[in-house]
């Protein structure tokens, strides 16, 4: 959705500032969602959603219904991850937007080879991944996430509000406090959509040639780019 007026980068990070001050270290989802539903309209939020549950959409919505919600559409995902948002978007009151790449993956294919995941998978997410959503943020002023602390190392510091510096917008982490369990809990107290791969051992779901399933009680995200160093797809870092 366009935007007609954002406000300046300057008056959106003061706002960000504001914000991460404003809000205890631990507030509650509900509380900073509504920190965001006074300071912002719906027009000019948008809440990020890899469709492997629906528990951070349906948080944002009880404040600000008819938001945006960018799905990543990299051409890679599970049948089960597509089936999620057609879900999501037939129960929910959003609007999801398939965030498309530049290319289709059979364009890929034949510029830069075949499965480029498996070559240069830093490339292939900065093409599949970070280019569109960069693109696709630059209609809002700020982002929700469903970054956790407890999701790895390089998460638990994972502040409630931030600027944004690489996409020049806020960004919004309501759940950043939770822990998994919370939000399967969440999501089955809800009746929420969510993708069945979670419970057939995948507690981190993304592209399907980069995603592995997990052996019980291993990190969540150890099987993201399983055999090799890769552990962030950039788009948070
Ligand atoms: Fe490509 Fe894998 Fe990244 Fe998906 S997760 S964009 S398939 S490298």
């Amino acid at each position: 959705m366009t935007v007609t007026t954002l406000r300046s980068q300057a008056e959106l990070q003061a706002l960000a500032e504001s914000g991460a001050a404003e809000l205890p270290w631990d507030a509650a989802a509900q509380e900073v969602i509504a920190w965001v539903a006074r300071n912002f309209t719906t027009q000019a939020s948008a809440v990020a959603c890899s469709m492997a549950d629906a528990v951070l959409p349906a948080l944002v919505a009880e404040q600000l219904p008819g938001v945006d919600v960018l799905f990543l559409d990299t051409g890679y995902h599970f049948e089960e991850t597509y089936a999620t948002r057609d879900e999501v978007a037939k129960n929910l009151r959003v609007n999801v937007v398939d965030v498309k790449p530049v290319h289709t993956v059979a364009d890929q294919d034949s510029l830069l080879g075949k499965d480029l995941f498996a070559a240069d998978p830093a490339t292939c997410c900065a093409l599949r991944k970070v280019e569109p959503l960069h693109r696709s943020l630059q209609d809002y002023e700020l982002w929700f996430t469903g970054v956790r602390r407890d999701e790895a190392p390089t998460r638990t510091n994972t502040p409630l509000v931030v600027w944004d510096e690489k996409n020049g917008l806020i960004k919004v982490n309501p759940v950043a406090t939770w822990s998994y369990e919370e939000l399967l809990r969440y999501s089955n107290d809800n009746l929420l959509p969510v993708n069945p791969l979670l419970s057939q051992g995948y507690p981190s779901i993304g592209c399907a040639p980069c995603t592995n399933k997990v052996a019980p009680g291993a990190d969540p995200r150890s099987g993201r780019w399983a055999g090799t160093s890769k552990t962030e797809c950039g788009l948070h870092v």
